[in-house]
Order: C-alpha cells, then sequence, then structure tokens
C-alpha cells in the first residue's frame, strides 16, 4: 500500500495528505483465505488535471505497474485501489466508474479508516459517516476489523 502511494505521489497533481491506519480485515464472501489489509487515503488532486474517470484510469495504471492480478472474485490479490469519493461528485450510471463507490457504506473496512481520517464526513446524499457506521454488523479489536 505505501508503493502503491507512492508510486501516485509521482503524478503531477496528486498529492497523498492523510491516510488511515492500515488495518487488518476479515475476508468477506469467500472465507477460506488470508485476512486482508486496507487503508484509506486522502489526496489532494489539481482540478485543473484531474477529473474521477482519469483518476480511476491512473488508480488502474498503478495496479498494473504493481502486477495486479485478478484472481477468483473476492479472492487474494496483491492490491486492489478503489477510488471510494471525488469531492461531492455523484457519478452513476455507468459500469466503468460509480462514485460514491457503490458498496463504500456497507464495508467496515472502508468506513471505519474513513472515520478516523474523516471524522465529520458527509457523503454527498447526506449520510454522515457515523449513521453509516451504525448501520452496519462489525466489530474492531485494536487493528483488527471482524464483519462477516
Ligand atoms: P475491483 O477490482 O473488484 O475493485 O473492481 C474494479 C471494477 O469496478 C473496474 O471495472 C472499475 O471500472 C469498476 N468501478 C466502478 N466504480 C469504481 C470505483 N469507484 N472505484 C474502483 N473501481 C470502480
Amino acid at each position: 500500500m505505501n508503493q502503491a502511494v507512492a508510486r501516485l505521489e509521482k503524478y503531477d497533481g496528486i498529492d497523498p495528505v492523510v491516510w488511515s491506519e492500515i488495518y487488518e480485515t476479515e475476508p468477506q464472501g469467500l472465507k477460506d483465505q488470508q485476512w486482508f489489509t486496507n487503508q484509506v487515503v486522502r489526496f489532494a488532486v489539481d482540478p485543473e488535471l484531474w477529473a474521477p474517470h482519469g483518476f480511476l484510469s491512473t488508480l488502474q495504471a498503478v495496479e498494473g505497474q504493481m502486477d495486479r492480478v485478478r484472481g477468483v472474485k473476492n479472492g487474494p490479490r496483491t492490491i486492489d485501489l478503489d477510488l471510494i469519493l471525488f469531492g461531492d461528485e455523484v457519478l452513476e450510471g455507468s459500469d466503468y466508474l460509480t462514485v460514491p463507490h457503490p458498496r463504500a457504506k456497507d464495508r467496515a473496512f472502508v468506513l471505519h479508516p474513513l472515520a478516523e481520517i474523516e471524522p465529520e464526513l458527509v457523503f454527498p446524499d447526506g449520510t454522515t459517516i457515523a449513521d453509516a457506521l451504525k448501520k452496519i454488523d462489525y466489530r474492531i479489536e485494536g487493528k483488527k476489523i471482524y464483519q462477516d
């Protein structure tokens, strides 16, 4: 994950500003595999250079640089970079990019680290991060996030 952030930082107009802790997270769906590690990072992006589609294609380019291999769905992978939010933008109706990320509000491994770095965050639909966390069933032990 540090390597992914370092690679993104090399692009003009992309600057990491806040990092969450790195969490160990229980696999969802496919249980018989190692735990994942997850982190949420806030980047400042130059709006003259970056819009959401270009930013996602850069995330995918970095996955490619890191020899991302797509195996079975929800299975192990070297790296997975998702775009959770892009300011207040809402983009729907395309398979290529949905913002906010369509499953972000269901996933403790997204919401908990996001709340750590942006405790006052409000999603574009008005949901607060605290409300989103109250709606899901999960448990934290230290840096471990349990969610079935
Ligand atoms: P995954 O590798 O499982 O994260 O899925 C990546 C696929 O989801 C790619 O085909 C992307 O184009 C698509 N996608 C749609 N919205 C997003 C988003 N907000 N962040 C990352 N990938 C997205």
